[in-house]
Parts: C-alpha cells; sequence; structure tokens
C-alpha cells in the first residue's frame, strides 16, 4: 500500500489526510510539531477557570458553503454564535462592524438605511481605482469612519502604513447601513460545542490515518513517501534560501477575574493611543457553558521573528516577489505539493481552507490515478 506524508495537523492536512484515504487505497501519516493537533485554531480548557480557551486566538466558523459546512458537522456539534464585536474609542463604545446604529452613536444622528446610504455616499472620497487599504476605506466611508475605525487599529495589526497594504484586507469587513451588526456575510455560522481540537481529532480518526506529535519535518523523510504534503510555511520548508516571508504575529496578556469582565466575547480597540487591538473574553464564546471566573486575553500584534508563531501573511511587494521564487520552486518538484494559509501564504480563513483541503484531495487522487502530473498547489493559488 502506498504511503502518502502530510506535514501539519491544522484543518487543511487533517481534512486533506481524511480525503485522500477515502478516495485512494493509501496509508497517511500526519507528522506535527506542535504537542497538539488543530493548528492554530487548537482549543483546550484552562486549568484555573475551566473556560474553554482559544489558545491562538479566537476563532469563530462561518461559510455559505453547504458542502463545507455538512463536512464539519460530521465531526462535531455547533451551537449557534453570532461574531459581532464592539469597537471601544476615547468617545466610547461603538456596534462593530460599521453599521447603521455605529453611524448613528459616531455622528449622534437618527438616519434610517436610505439616509444613511447618502450621508456615507457623501462622505466617501472620490477615488476611482483604490491602490490600497487607505484610499479603499477612505472611498468606502470618508475620512472620519476611517480615522476612528480602521487606521489605528490597522497600523497596529500590520505594523505598516494602511497604504502600504492591499485594500482587499478592507474587504473582509462589511459596512452598512442596515442594523445588522454580524461580522460576516456567511449563511452559517457557530462554534462547535466541545471546541475545534476535538472536531480535528475526530477527523484524524481513521484507520488508514496516523499521526504523530512533536515531530517537525526534516528533510530525510520524503524519501519514505509516495508524496508529501506541506501544509506548514513554504519557506521554511525550504530553509528560508530565498529569505523569508514576513507574518505578523500576535501575543496576549492573560488574566483571570470573577464573573463577567467586559461583558461581551470581543472589544475592539481601534484608536492609536491604546497598545493592544482587541480583548477577548473567551467564556463569551461559549454561552452554553457557566462559569464562575472568567478569563481574559489581552491581543498584541507584532512583527515576526524566528521563534514566534507566524500567524498573518503580510503579502507586501516584497513577499510576493520572494514568494514567486518558493512557489517557482515548488513547481520543478515531483513529489511536494503545499496547501493551506501558511503553505500557500495566503490569508485564508477555516471554512476556505477546509473547501481547498476537500478539493485538493480530489485533484490530487484524481491525478494519481491517471498517473498524471500531481498538482502543486490548490487551483484558486495566486501570488
Ligand atoms: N480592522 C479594522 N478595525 C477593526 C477590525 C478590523 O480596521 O476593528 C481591519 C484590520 O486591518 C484587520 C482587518 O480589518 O487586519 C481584518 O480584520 P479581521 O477581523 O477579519 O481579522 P482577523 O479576525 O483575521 O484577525
Amino acid at each position: 500500500m502506498k504511503k502518502l506524508l502530510v506535514v501539519g495537523a491544522g484543518f487543511s492536512g487533517a481534512v486533506l489526510a481524511r480525503e485522500l484515504v477515502g478516495l485512494n487505497d493509501v496509508q497517511v501519516l500526519v507528522i506535527e510539531r506542535r504537542a497538539h493537533v488543530a493548528g492554530s485554531c487548537h482549543t483546550s480548557r484552562d486549568d484555573e477557570t475551566g473556560v474553554m480557551v482559544h489558545r491562538y486566538g479566537a476563532h469563530i466558523f462561518h461559510t455559505s458553503d453547504v458542502e463545507v459546512w455538512d463536512y464539519v458537522r460530521r465531526f462535531s456539534e455547533f451551537f449557534p454564535f453570532v461574531n459581532r464585536p464592539k469597537a471601544s474609542i476615547a468617545s466610547g463604545v461603538y456596534s462593530f462592524p460599521i453599521n447603521l446604529h455605529t453611524i448613528n452613536q459616531f455622528f449622534g444622528m437618527k438616519l434610517d438605511p436610505t439616509e444613511a446610504a447618502r450621508f456615507i455616499a457623501r462622505k466617501g472620497e472620490a477615488i476611482a481605482e483604490p491602490r490600497n487599504f487607505e484610499e479603499q476605506a477612505l472611498k468606502f466611508v470618508g475620512r472620519e469612519l476611517y480615522e476612528a475605525f480602521f487606521k489605528g487599529y490597522t497600523q497596529k495589526q500590520w505594523g505598516c502604513d494602511p497604504r502600504e497594504l492591499p485594500a482587499s484586507i478592507l474587504t473582509r469587513l462589511p459596512v452598512r447601513c442596515n442594523y445588522n451588526d454580524n461580522y460576516y456575510d456567511s449563511i452559517y455560522q457557530g462554534i462547535p460545542v466541545d471546541g475545534y481540537t476535538a472536531l480535528v481529532e475526530r477527523i484524524l480518526d481513521h484507520q488508514g490515518i496516523d499521526v504523530k506529535l512533536d515531530t517537525p519535518w526534516e528533510d530525510d523523510m520524503r524519501d519514505e513517501f509516495e508524496h508529501v504534503f506541506v501544509t506548514g510555511p513554504l519557506d521554511a520548508h525550504y530553509a528560508h534560501r530565498f529569505g523569508r516571508l514576513s507574518y505578523r504575529t500576535v501575543y496576549w496578556d492573560r488574566a483571570v477575574h470573577c464573573g463577567d469582565f467586559q461583558g461581551h466575547p470581543a472589544i475592539n480597540y481601534t484608536d492609536m493611543s491604546v497598545p493592544h487591538t482587541r480583548v477577548r473574553e473567551h467564556k463569551h464564546y461559549a454561552p452554553w457553558e457557566s462559569h464562575d471566573k472568567t478569563v481574559v486575553f489581552t491581543e498584541f500584534s507584532k512583527e515576526t521573528s524566528t521563534h514566534d508563531e507566524p500567524y498573518y501573511p503580510k503579502r507586501l511587494a516584497r513577499d510576493r516577489e520572494i514568494l514567486r521564487d518558493y512557489a517557482a520552486l515548488a513547481e520543478r518538484e515531483h513529489k511536494v505539493s503545499f496547501l493551506g494559509r501558511l503553505g500557500t501564504y495566503r490569508y485564508l480563513d477555516m471554512h476556505q481552507v477546509i473547501r481547498e483541503g476537500l478539493d485538493f484531495a480530489r485533484l490530487w487522487s484524481a491525478a494519481a490515478a491517471a498517473g498524471g502530473r500531481r498538482p502543486v498547489f490548490p487551483e484558486s493559488f495566486r501570488i
């Protein structure tokens, strides 16, 4: 029986491994450098409070892709959860993402949706083709809302001027002229009842899959396997030979309090005068549980150095040049494929990574069955 290796036990690696054993007569080994599965979606209970903590930052599952939604629910029950963060600035706490409530609060008005749409259109600056995050925001909402809710947060989060960042980052956020404060436009949204790690463990629980934790990739492993699927960082896989792709990382201050600390799962601090980006109170991500104490994480962002976890791909112009070199090198390989947020250096959400895992397993299996060239990157990979 053929042996395949998957490097990384996050959503990408787990879904891929599971689908590969379903579609081929193969045995899959999944190796994971960390001591747990689920990658940066890892959840475990806080010892002191019993609260389920999202160890690398809170994750809210959302998708409009019914196959992905059905897929994750095969492995876990999901409870409904709608992401409605708040934004805190000097003048108060506002509804967020920007919606009619925010506009009326911020400008001290009582506009209806039609009036608000006209008002925001007048505020928006006449920029025909926004070339960066700032121009996109100015076109979208005008200077006052941009400076209150986007500029400082973005500068803190990415560590650079918003004019250096692609406009696409802003398109993650809706701006609405009604009272809908749901962060996502997705049809389905929720959180797995017993956490993401239990979910990923169940995806990997198959007789055709072996999982080895605390096991980093080493070059000589490739000889034992028919094919290697890498879901870890693309540049690290090649020992950074063309340089490092830049990532932002985040870190947290943890504090325990009694009762309810901030009355909400997530409050963003969008002002530059506050050093952190957001405060997350994890027990509010599981409102179906009850805990006397509460554990709170204040989140800070910084540049990634050698020993930090890479979370947010920056994809600045220089990064894309380096990425081109790595991608060309990868394309010359015969036995290696790259997948997921780190493997393809793209700012992907969980549902997108799962979609690509499902599609890639099918693509690779069809190529293997036909004896053709195996795909190296997912079809939607772009530099
Ligand atoms: N953003 C912002 N203000 C906020 C929240 C987000 O300006 O209060 C911008 C910021 O540039 C951020 C981007 O929107 O990096 C995407 O935010 P999202 O919440 O999607 O980031 P994630 O949840 O992945 O950390």
